[in-house]
């Protein structure tokens, strides 16, 4: 039988996951998300880079963010070179 693992709720505080944050979906932390501007995007690709939680992929050919590991932290757009990605309140 497989055993059940803690989501993020139940850890304590100060605790620290020591598993993939594919296991954890931190986008529930977040009330921002990132809102990218594919005008001024020129697909450097740095976004993906810095996200900590892996949560912009390119598979499109331009920024995607998933909501499911997006945290709102709002890395991606502090250091996007081009001022191409704006935070906006989740809902
Ligand atoms: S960092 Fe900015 S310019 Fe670079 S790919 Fe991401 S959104 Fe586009
Ligand atoms: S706000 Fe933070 S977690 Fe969300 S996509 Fe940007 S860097 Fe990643």
């Amino acid at each position: 039988m497989k055993e059940a693992k803690p989501g993020w709720r139940e850890l304590p505080f100060g605790a620290v996951p020591y598993k993939s944050s594919l296991e954890y979906h931190t986008g529930d932390w977040g009330v921002e998300r990132p809102e990218f501007d594919l005008e001024k995007c020129t697909r450097c690709t740095l976004c993906h880079f810095y996200c900590p939680e892996g949560a912009i992929s390119f598979d499109a050919g331009h920024p995607e963010v998933d909501l499911r590991y997006c945290k709102g932290c709002g890395i991606c757009a502090n250091e996007c070179p081009a001022g191409a990605i704006r935070m906006v309140r989740k809902g």
